[in-house]
């Protein structure tokens, strides 16, 4: 299978963290989003083990929590000395309320609002990330006014295509994040924030993309990005503190993906990176990842119920269930990859070529397609997509009025709910 917390009992049911999913299904009910805590937090010892080991005191984790936030998540991060990356006032406020130390969220997002700036100070953000020159004015003129110096980091786009999906590229000069180094227009931020008040230029940051499973990026980003830190300090005897190079560690989706040594990864990035600022004749700032995906993707499975099987002879035949896009909406935007399982027949032959469709009123509403099922599948079957952990329920909405699943989390094969499902008195929570 294609993670190690995955297996079959007796009965021919998946496990997931050694717990049997149907009868979480018939516990909770479908659809369930399931998410594996002693993952998660494996995960994130793989991280914090390997920048303490390779970069010593002067680095950190941040966790990318766009990609699965509710408060259980902000704890767990903190209980693992991780700090946090926060993209709203949502988030940060999701943080605030988990007792998560703000002093270690940096703020992102290419387009932060007034309201976003004034609210992450007044919560004692730590650092925001600024996208452009506007947001560095924004952030200083709302800071002079509130009496206090805002630290910052200005995201740049050190220029690199990471190849992968064009929709997760972030890293290219005509991104629409950051600020290219290419164009000088990096250059020339840098030089406005120097000299604006409110706020202190703390160091730059950068993220080339997303399910990313070569470490040579990283080592290109890097040199990019100190080689601009060296020019910045020799021409405007500037010294950036903080190099934060971006999340993006690939995560196994389908058997086809590999799997990635994260500890290595970072062994050699420490390496090159040390190496790189002996060159150049800098100090090597403190370092930061910020992954997402990898912490808490193959950490996450969603239980579904099959309903219909249509067989259209000749064309298509296709498994619908009680979920869909409006919780997994990555297949309809962007083509992602998944394994699906039949959860209760695990050892079924899977002799049918089908599309997984979602319930949704919308004919892109698939969560996949090619793949393969018992051909004798029956209504009432639980169905387990895997490696949902990232993007699914952060991604969530409540099209058609279906009320978000539950996230049930599993400890040491205990379960219990981190969030709670969707009431149909909370679909209409706001209607007046
Ligand atoms: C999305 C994002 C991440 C996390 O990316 P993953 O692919 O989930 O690891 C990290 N940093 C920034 C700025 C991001 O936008």
């Amino acid at each position: 299978m294609i993670c190690e917390n995955l297996g079959v009992n007796n009965l021919g049911h998946l496990t997931f963290a050694g717990v049997d999913t149907v009868e979480l299904c018939e516990k909770y009910g479908t659809p369930l989003y399931v998410m594996d805590e002693n993952r998660i937090r494996h995960n994130m010892r793989v991280y914090t083990g390997a920048m303490a080991k390779y970069f010593g005191e002067n680095a950190g984790c941040l966790y990318a929590s766009k990609a699965c936030s509710f408060k259980r998540l902000y704890e767990i991060a903190r209980e693992e000395g991780f700090g946090t990356d926060v993209v709203s006032s949502g988030e940060v406020y999701t943080a605030l309320k988990a007792g998560f130390d703000l002093k270690k969220a940096f703020f992102h997002s290419n387009n932060k609002t007034d309201e976003d700036i004034a609210f992450a100070i007044d919560s004692g953000i730590g650092y925001f990330v600024c996208d452009n020159i506007e947001e560095v004015n924004a952030i200083s003129e709302i800071a002079t006014a509130k009496g206090v110096t805002q630290n910052i980091l200005l995201r740049l786009t050190p220029g690199i295509d990471p190849h992968t999906y064009e929709a997760v590229n972030t890293g290219k000069v005509d991104s629409k994040f950051g600020s290219a180094i290419e164009t000088n227009q990096a250059y020339e931020i840098t030089k406005m924030t120097l000299s604006l008040p409110g706020i202190k230029l703390c160091g730059f940051h950068c993220h080339v993309g997303s399910q990313i499973f070569d470490s040579e990026i990283y080592m290109r980003s890097a040199e990019i990005m100190l080689s601009f830190i060296a020019r910045v300090r020799n021409e405007l005897g500037f010294t950036a503190e903080i190099l934060d190079l971006g999340g993006g560690y690939g995560v196994r989706y389908i058997e086809a993906n590999p799997y990635i040594d994260i500890d290595k990864n970072i062994k050699e990035l420490a390496a090159f990176m040390k190496n790189t600022v002996s060159q150049l004749g800098i100090p090597m700032p403190t370092v930061y990842l910020e992954p997402g995906r990898s912490i808490v993707a193959d950490a996450g499975i969603t239980l579904y119920t099959a309903g219909t099987v249509k067989k259209i002879p000749g064309y298509k035949n296709y498994v619908s269930i009680d979920g869909g896009m409006a919780d997994n909406p990555r297949y309809a935007l962007y083509g992602s990859y998944y394994t699906v399982v039949d959860a209760s027949r695990m050892n079924a032959e899977c002799d049918m070529l089908c599309t997984l469709a979602g319930r949704c009123c919308e004919s892109g509403d698939l969560i996949q397609e090619n793949i393969r099922l018992p051909g004798d599948i029956k209504r009432g079957e639980k169905i387990a997509v895997l490696t949902t952990g990232a993007y699914n329920y952060s991604m969530s909405s409540n099209y058609n009025r279906l009320g978000k699943p539950p996230v049930v989390m599993i400890k040491d094969k205990e379960d219990y709910v981190a969030v709670k499902r969707e009431t149909l008195e909370d679909i209409i929570r706001n209607d007046v």
